[in-house]
């Protein structure tokens, strides 16, 4: 049987999501952004928490883990680079580790750049991809404690799953993101047709998210530092892909 999600907002501007798996009544809340929204979208659809994936440490993903594990005595499984970072913590996992959610089974990948440790859920059966704060819809998550070189080689990662996967991020940050990629890539015309369906969605209150790799791979300029018109945008035609990722990850910081 598929999986089933549900997304919903959490705090500013975070997304919260659960996982459910119909044949067994496994629920997993990919993160734990603030206990309350995800008490109500357990309310909402009926499922019981029984696991909480955590994708890196940062407070806006883990300020909730304690007082839904108080209540729901769910599993809390959290990347093992990590571990000192992150409270109540039952499994720690690393790259290539499968973790079992009911019936379904996920691969970890290591993604670190955002954070050192930061990890990403991959279930390759349903084809979900669960990628915290490492790829964002037409963006990325800031470089904060590890080198453009290791961002971009977790956005390689990301890259290479199949174009069908579909992506859950940590945040809504698409409208933003949106108008910095048409000032690297104005010509683009995948990303015009997406920018005007973001406006769309964030005009009608609807979520961004999920978002397809294949679609991301067309325009997100931070998974496409090797296509010669992004490096030429940073007059950085010829160069490594990382120096032009490094660049176009410096240009957004400033925007
Ligand atoms: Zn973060």
């Amino acid at each position: 049987m598929p999986a089933e999600t549900k997304l919903f907002l959490c705090l500013k501007d975070n997304y919260g999501v659960l996982l459910h798996d119909p044949a067994t009544g496994a629920t997993a809340a990919i993160d734990a952004p603030e206990a309350a929204p995800i008490e109500k979208a357990l309310a909402a659809t009926g499922w019981k928490l029984t696991d909480i994936l955590v994708t890196h440490h940062h407070g806006d993903h883990t300020a909730g883990i304690a007082a839904l594990k108080d209540k729901h005595h769910c599993r809390v499984v959290a990347p093992r680079n990590e571990a000192s970072k992150i409270a109540n913590i039952d499994e720690t996992v690393g790259e290539g580790d499968s973790v079992t959610m009911g019936s379904l089974s996920a691969r970890v990948l290591e993604t670190p750049g955002h954070t050192a440790g930061h990890i990403s859920y991959f279930f390759p059966a349903d084809k979900l991809a669960f990628v915290g704060d490492t790829l964002f819809s037409v963006g990325c998550g800031r470089v904060i404690e590890g080198t453009p070189e290791m961002m971009w080689q977790s956005l390689l990662k990301i890259r290479n799953l199949p174009d069908d996967t579909r992506l859950y991020c940590g945040h809504e940050y698409t409208a933003a993101n949106c108008r910095f990629a048409l000032t690297v890539e104005p010509d683009n015309a995948a990303l015009r047709k997406r920018a005007t369906a973001v406006t769309q969605l964030i005009g009608q209150g609807e979520p961004t998210i999920p978002t397809t790799l294949g679609e991301e791979k067309a325009v997100n300029p931070f998974l496409r530092a090797d296509v010669p018109s992004v490096a030429a945008s940073v007059d950085l035609t010829g160069a490594g892909a990382a120096k032009v990722f490094a660049a176009v990850r410096g240009r957004k910081d400033r925007f």
